[in-house]
């Protein structure tokens, strides 16, 4: 029997439309999860802790500027809870809410044994500097220190963050420590105990699923077309896996810019321009040779085969799915699609393969790269790339299955599988005293 959805929960994160969103995805999956009592739906609406700090920094001109930031744990039922921490201008607490929540379920699809969270600074972090950047993370990190520990809450790099930026916090922790404590974050620099493939793993594991759905409907790779948004962390690898499958990437477009190119983008050529080109501070995509300028607007309706978005939520709308003309969407951003956008998509017969299990390589190294600096044993390349291939297939096969077997959006398939995981841990686990 399907449970009913829990009553309207008052609480602070709901003036935020992407906790509101991560929310009603949570009720239309727990409407497909037989025999959980209702309330233990109630306590997966509200995060289990958030905290909100103030952070003072010393700016380069000697003033102090305060900075607003976010560490909020959606559970703690599964085991530490694990999520990037994001560096954008206007992040929220709903919004971090959210994003901790859509952990938790990605956790459990990929059957880790770590819980969701998130963290955030509202911070452009293009109008600060290196010093003043470094200082603004290990400020945060000691403001947030007493709810984070490697087998609390650990870490990773997320939108505006990267392996420099968790340096700085496994280094700030392991001063408060006294000993060097590796296992605090992941997607560290590899030097420093991080996990060799780890920073590309995320688009690697976008692409993994690529393959496979594009094998489920047949559409032969090599020739094929896709059009990326965002040419971050996610976006670029994403664009050079394609690129040496053979795939032609036809749009590239980032927070400044896009750019076209119908015979196909030179994806080492666009990289070297983002990342080696010293005149270009912000690291992105405009100004580009290789294509013509194309309005940032029109990037996610150019026609194509694989439409990645992978740069914020929220970006295919109900207006912008009509626009869209593509075989696949494949999620490397969290929450890109809202829910009306969904059905629109569904209408148009267009295979989505969800944000929880697309994107779902990062903190499945993530989770490599704890072990193993918990074991202090490191494994090679090949070792690491040939088990996120392995847990990237376990789960879109479990998930393709039950969307067969439940006739349900993939979406729906891939969150009744992560909800239910941790419904069901938490009933089992009873609730305290
Ligand atoms: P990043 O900071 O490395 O890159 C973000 C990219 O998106 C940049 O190119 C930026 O210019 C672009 N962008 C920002 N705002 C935009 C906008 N409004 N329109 C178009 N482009 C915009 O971040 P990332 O780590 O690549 O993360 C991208 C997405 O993937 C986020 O949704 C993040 O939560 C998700 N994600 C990241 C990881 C990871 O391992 N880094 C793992 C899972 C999911």
């Amino acid at each position: 029997m399907a449970t009913n959805p829990p009553e309207h929960v008052s609480n602070p994160f709901e003036q935020s439309i992407v906790y509101r969103m991560a929310v009603n995805q949570l009720r239309d999956a727990a409407r497909h999860i037989d025999g959980i009592e209702p309330g233990i739906f109630s306590r997966l609406e509200v995060p289990k802790r958030s905290m909100v700090v103030s952070v003072p920094v010393r700016m380069d001109d000697n003033s102090t500027r305060m900075f607003t930031g976010y560490r909020v744990q959606h559970s703690i039922t599964s085991g530490a809870s694990k999520g990037g921490l994001r560096y954008a201008k206007n992040v929220d607490l709903g919004e971090v809410a959210a994003l901790a929540m859509w952990m938790s379920w990605k956790c459990g699809i990929m059957g880790l044994p770590y819980s969701g969270a998130k963290g955030g600074i509202a911070v452009d972090t293009a109008a600060i500097s290196a010093g003043e950047k470094q200082r603004l993370t290990r400020r945060f990190t000691e403001e947030v220190l007493s709810i984070i520990g490697p087998r609390i809450d650990v870490m990773a790099p997320d939108v505006g963050t990267d392996e420099q930026t968790m340096a700085w916090i496994y280094d700030t922790y392991s001063m408060k420590v006294g000993y060097a404590c590796p296992e605090i974050v992941t997607g560290k620099p590899v030097e420093l105990g991080g996990c060799v493939g780890r920073r590309e793993a995320t688009g690697r594991g976008v692409v993994y699923c690529i393959e496979m759905a594009a094998e489920d409907i047949k559409l032969p790779l090599g020739g094929a077309t896709a059009v990326v948004q965002g040419y971050g962390n996610v976006g670029s690898v994403a664009c050079d896996e394609l690129h040496k499958r053979g795939v032609k990437v036809v749009a590239v477009g980032d927070r400044y810019a896009a750019v076209h190119n119908p015979r196909g983008i030179d994806i080492p050529a666009l990289h070297r321009h983002v990342y080696e080109n010293r005149d270009n501070p912000l690291k992105t995509v405009d100004g580009f040779a290789g294509a013509a300028k194309l309005p940032l607007d029109d990037l996610l309706a150019v026609k194509c085969d694989l439409l990645v978005p992978a740069a914020m939520e929220r970006v295919i709308t109900e207006e912008v799915a009509k626009k869209i003309d593509c075989k696949i969407i494949a999620e490397g951003a969290n929450g890109p699609t809202t829910m009306k956008a969904d059905a629109v998509l569904l209408d148009k017969g267009i295979f989505v393969i969800p944000d929880v299990l697309c994107n779902a390589g990062g903190v499945t190294v993530s989770y490599f790269e704890w072990v193993q600096d918990l074991a202090q044993f490191m494994w090679d390349e090949d070792k690491v790339n040939s088990e996120l291939r392995k847990q990237m297939a376990r789960a879109y096969k479990r998930v393709r299955a039950k969307m067969l077997e439940r006739k349900v959006p993939m979406r729906t398939a891939a969150l009744v599988i992560g909800v239910e995981k941790v419904a069901k841990e938490k009933a089992m686990r009873g609730l305290y005293p």
